[in-house]
């Protein structure tokens, strides 16, 4: 008798399932397995093949049980002749029932398959999917066009629709096959769920026995990975926001924590994905925002910086290391907005251009813009007058200063820091 473990990426694993349900539905309501989660259940099917010719089968076993059950609990028995001797075995309470009437169906399919395997004396489940997904796309062309009549070529791979050429899609699960093609009658014949983006398609019974996989998005209607569909967690409420200190002071990360932890203005909310881009839902360039997206109604209060590049929530925005300021004119900036500089030292900014052009006459006693008075000979970043330490080394070559992490890169023989220009024109020695 040869046996295989059914595993998720089977092409039986659904139909299988299905038959445990109704399984345990009957003889064990109260331990129906609620879900095809792979974690929770052991199956395995096995088969017989005739003494006389081996590559026709003869009797199918299925075999399974619960994670919590120690030895298989339900035998599924089933014979050539449906109905004849096909029966289920309950191995715990040694009790024997006719294989009811619904599941007929279900088991003729699976009997099907293995029939096609052991004709083909293949045993590889790669290669039994393969041979399973061309069953569906020559049952999908029976189905359409049932009046042609479907040749038995085995160099006919049935893989394109009859009616309008296109390739056919299959459910990865079950392999049943559609046509992909949105205007041909052979769509949605049956209707299979299929990610804009990504190479996911299920069949909707599959995709209801196995949960979240895709998702229609509540915007565009179309159907999405679970993944690709954008989030909303809510506003945090109740909190009072912690007040942006201008200048140098940096808020405690502790501040995130207090958003997450905080009561949120509604549940979580699921109606945009990265294809229908819904207008008013925002991406905060915090990545420890207390949201991954934000829905046009908690987006009010977001802060975008000149440049455009980014943008931060109305919470995140108060904290200087996720927008810079300038400290004259209070306007947002980001990294690469160009026109404002801070101190790698003790991150704090300089006047932005446009005021460091006006308030050159003016003296601002209040404000405390860094003054910018050095920079890195490899990164270029700056720093002020207080974070001149910050330049840990200079260049061997060149005498230019380095911060910590570009004093790195030293002469290959006597060790000493360079910077990138010397390193590239003399990588050995400058004594
Ligand atoms: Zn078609
Ligand atoms: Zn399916
Ligand atoms: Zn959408
Ligand atoms: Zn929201
Ligand atoms: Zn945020
Ligand atoms: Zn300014
Ligand atoms: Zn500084
Ligand atoms: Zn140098």
């Amino acid at each position: 008798m040869s046996t295989w473990i059914i595993g998720y990426a089977h092409p039986m694993y659904m139909g299988i399932f299905r038959i445990m349900k109704t399984t345990y539905h009957m003889l064990d309501p109260l331990n129906e397995p609620p879900s095809a989660d792979e974690t929770q259940h052991t199956v395995t099917l096995g088969y017989t093949v005739s003494q006389e010719d081996p590559s026709v089968l003869s009797t199918l076993f299925i075999h399974f049980r619960l994670s919590k059950e120690a030895h298989t609990r339900f035998t599924v028995v089933f014979h050539d002749i449906p109905g004849i001797n096909s029966r289920i075995e309950d191995e715990v309470k040694d009790l024997c029932i006719p294989i009811p009437l619904e599941l007929v169906p279900r088991m003729i399919e699976v009997y099907e398959f293995v029939s096609v395997i052991v004709s083909h004396h293949m045993d590889d489940y790669k290669v039994a999917r393969m041979l399973w997904k061309r069953v569906q796309a020559k049952k999908f062309h029976k189905r359409v066009l049932p009046q042609k009549p479907v040749l038995n070529d085995a160099s006919e791979s049935f893989s394109q629709c009859p009616i309008c050429n296109s390739d056919l899609i299959h459910c990865m699960t079950c392999q049943v096959a559609s046509c992909g093609s949105g205007g041909c009658r052979g769509y949605s014949q049956p209707p299979l769920a299929q990610c804009v983006r990504h190479q996911q398609i299920l069949c909707i019974p599959c995709l209801e026995d196995h949960g979240p996989r895709l998702e229609k998005c509540g915007g565009c209607e179309s159907w999405c990975c679970t993944r690709d569909i954008f989030e909303c967690s809510g506003r945090p409420v109740g909190i009072s926001p912690i007040p942006r200190v201008p200048g140098r002071e940096i808020i405690s990360p502790d501040a995130f924590d207090i958003y997450n932890d905080a009561a949120r203005a509604h549940p979580p909310r699921r109606d945009s994905c990265i294809n229908c881009h819904m207008p008013g839902w925002q991406n905060c360039d915090n990545p420890r925002c207390w949201s991954p997206a934000i829905c046009p109604e908690c987006a009010s209060g977001g802060v975008e910086c000149l440049c455009g590049e980014l943008w931060a929530c109305n919470l995140c925005a108060n904290h200087d290391d996720v927008v810079m300021r300038c400290p004259r004119c209070d306007r947002p900036f980001c990294p690469s907005c160009y026109y404002i500089d801070r101190c790698v030292g003790c991150e704090g900014e300089s006047l932005c251009f446009d005021c460091a052009e006006e308030a050159s006459d003016v003296d601002d006693g209040a404000l405390k813009p860094v003054i910018l008075v050095a920079s890195c000979g490899i990164c270029k970043e700056k720093v002020c007058d207080h974070c001149l330490s910050y330049l840990a080394a200079s260049c061997a070559g060149c005498s230019c200063q380095l911060c910590g992490n570009c004093a790195s890169t030293k002469c290959l023989t006597c060790d000493r820091p360079v910077c990138e220009d010397c390193f590239a024109n003399h990588p050995n020695c400058f004594r």
